[in-house]
């Protein structure tokens, strides 16, 4: 089957199918059979309105598959038999509804699941949906994984980044998801970790167990090999994995160009353990740290303690190493309920990045109190996202000047941080001039760069071919970046995809720029190539 490869690498091994579901937890409180039937009905009644909202988003964008699914949804949740089960379980059993609706669910998907009909296993997954939505609704917790013991390919519809979040990587051979672009979450993460993935790939769904190769060269799934084709893959397996044992020589090795400039190689990460990878990578600093994946899975912000902890954990790790960290790119896709989101036609131009951070300045504060207390342990500098004028620039130092007034106030000691921002909005890259006087780095979002600039959601699978990442557009906005950050004697890093992508690196260096920030596992191919590239 083919598909589209966005993580290298081949892989060979068992199909398992992803499987996450809500739990309901540690029993605490019993309302009593009416107070919890009442919680049921009441959770039932919130994932209705959930429900049709999903259906009537699905119909104005003309899904009709989808918008048939939600309708069957809404149906099956006010199943008689489904209802009057999950109440007998409260009365019966005088157990709190979300463990009732847990109960029901698991009953219900062995039932289904056992029987020989693909209709019956499809509506035990549709039975399994509906009940970690109230389940989710009635404890505001979120999907937990339940995945076989050993080491597997990984399929899925899509992941979200909270799913992937949970996810024990070290078992996980391959990714291959139905859905998702070089750019969804499952590809980052594959990348950052050196985990073979494809996507785009409509797998069958009843391939769970068995053995696949994944070429995340070709983007080819192979279901069920014969002996002839797992030889050549076997083969091939070693050979790619020969090359990246000759990538490890280059760790201690210099990142210059074949005439000896320099280049800046930092890395992307999203948590500790990826920064630790970097370093094993021969990595020079941290060019982007996501933080927003700290704020996913879970009921309420984390605490300046916490973000403390992280941020000090990671400059323990680089050793004098630079830390760039991106304040929260929170919304968009990346969203949790106790953010209380409302709902967005456009996301992905709505709220979020530093505008949700100047809605929320408390959030913003926190997460700026605990950057500046860390910076007094380690090397540390701020980076800005989805930046779109001057004026942005200001509220926000004003928001800093809080946070620093505040440490003062309570006699903690803190370093302050030199301030980048990101260029990945058209706005920001058409008035770089100015906002190179304002901060002092550019880091280039390649990503939403090219989203914002050719109107093409990046997540969209069937956009993708036109989302062209050096399209003239793009390229012309690079330059006049570069061009006006160096005359106001900044420096540029590159940290979207594209810096990674090799057969661009000579045309990046041309343009001047300075650093690469690339995810872990791909710093060692791009240190290759800019050895091997003379910018003149
Ligand atoms: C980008 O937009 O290029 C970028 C690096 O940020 P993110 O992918 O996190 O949006
Ligand atoms: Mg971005």
């Amino acid at each position: 089957m083919q598909g589209k490869a966005v993580s290298e690498g081949i892989a060979i091994g068992t199909l398992t199918i992803y499987r996450g579901h809500a739990k309901a937890g540690e029993i605490s409180g019993y309302l009593g059979n009416t107070g919890e039937i009442r919680r049921f009905t009441e959770a039932r009644a919130v994932a209705r309105i959930q429900l049709t909202q999903l259906r009537d988003k699905a119909e104005e964008e003309d899904n009709k598959m989808n918008a048939a699914l939600l309708n069957s949804y809404l149906v099956m949740l006010d199943d008689p038999a489904y209802v009057e089960a999950v109440e007998k379980r409260i009365r019966d059993r005088q157990i709190p509804a979300e463990h009732a609706v847990e109960e029901t669910r698991d009953s219900i998907c062995n039932l289904f699941l056992a029987m020989d009909d693909e209709y019956m296993q499809a509506r035990a997954e549709d039975i399994g949906d509906i009940s970690d939505r109230i389940i989710r609704i009635l404890t505001g917790r979120h999907t937990v994984i339940t995945m076989p013991e050993g080491k597997y390919i990984l399929l899925a519809d899509d992941l979200t980044p909270s799913q992937t979040m949970q996810l024990d990587k070290d078992r996980i051979l391959a990714f291959v998801t139905r859905r998702g672009s070089n750019l969804s979450h499952t590809a980052i993460l594959a990348r950052s970790l050196n985990i073979p993935a494809i996507v785009a790939v409509d797998f069958p769904k009843d391939c769970e167990g068995l053995t696949a190769i994944v070429d995340a060269y070709t983007g080819n799934l192979i279901i069920d090999p014969d002996e002839e084709q797992l030889l050549i893959y076997k083969r091939k397996k070693e050979e790619s994995e020969e090359r990246d044992k000759n990538l490890k020589l280059l760790k201690a090795e210099p990142c210059v160009t074949l005439d000896g400039k320099h280049i800046g190689l930092m890395s992307n990460v999203g948590s500790v353990d990826d920064v630790k990878r970097a370093i094993d990578n021969g990595c020079e600093g941290i060019g982007l740290f996501r933080t927003e994946l700290f704020y996913l899975d879970r009921d309420d912000y984390p605490t300046e303690e916490e973000q403390y902890d992280t941020y000090t954990e990671a400059v323990r790790i680089l050793d004098g190493k630079e830390l760039i960290v991106r304040t929260i790119d929170i919304g968009a896709d990346k969203t949790e309920a106790y953010m209380q989101f409302k709902h967005e036609d456009n996301p992905a131009m709505g709220m979020r990045a530093v505008r949700y951070c100047l809605g929320h300045k408390d959030v913003f504060r926190t997460q700026l109190k605990a950057i500046y207390r860390a910076a007094a342990c380690g090397h540390i500098s701020i980076l800005l996202p989805m930046i779109i004028s001057i004026e942005e620039i200001w509220q926000i130092r004003s928001v800093m000047n809080e946070a620093k007034a505040e440490l003062d106030r309570e006699g903690i000691e803190y370093r302050d941080c030199r301030v980048g921002v990101m260029i990945e909005t058209p706005a920001a890259a058409v008035i770089s001039d100015l906002l190179a006087k304002e901060v002092d780095f550019f880091s280039i979002g390649t990503n939403d760069l090219t989203q914002y600039t050719l109107a093409v959601d990046r997540q969209n699978t069937e956009l993708e071919f036109i989302c062209d990442y050096h399209h003239q557009a793009v390229i012309r906005m690079l330059k006049m970046i570069i061009t006006n950050a160096h005359d106001a004697g900044k420096k540029v890093c590159v940290c979207g995809e594209l810096a990674a992508d090799t057969t661009f690196t000579r045309d990046l260096l041309r343009m001047g720029v300075d650093e690469l920030s690339v995810s872990p596992g791909s710093l060692l191919k791009v240190k290759q190539a800019i050895r091997g590239t003379s910018i003149r």
